[in-house]
C-alpha cells in the first residue's frame, strides 16, 4: 500500500473523532458518581487494545482508589461547558 493512502486514511479518522468526542468514563464503586478516566483514547484504539491487568484509578469526588477493568470502563460524550 502505498504511503500516502495511509496518511489520507488516518487524517479523515481523525476528523471524524474529533467531531464525535467521546471520554472514557468510569463510574466510582464507592460513591457511584462517573468521572472521566485518567486514560482518553478514542472507541476504536480502546476496542483493540488488551487490558489484562486493572488499571488503578482515583475517584475525584470522594478520593477512592481502586483498581478498575477493561469491563468498567464506558464512553460519554464530552461536555463542553461554557
Ligand atoms: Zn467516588
Amino acid at each position: 500500500m502505498p504511503a500516502g493512502a495511509v496518511e489520507g486514511l488516518c487524517a479523515r479518522e481523525r476528523s471524524e473523532l474529533h467531531m464525535a468526542e467521546e471520554e472514557l468514563t468510569l463510574s466510582c464503586p464507592r460513591c457511584g458518581q462517573a468521572f472521566k478516566s485518567a486514560i482518553q483514547m478514542d472507541s476504536a484504539t480502546w476496542a483493540a487494545i488488551r487490558m489484562d491487568l486493572g488499571l488503578i484509578e482515583r475517584c475525584p469526588h470522594c478520593g477512592w482508589s481502586s483498581p478498575f477493568s477493561k469491563s468498567d470502563y464506558f464512553f460519554e460524550p464530552s461536555v463542553t461547558e461554557f
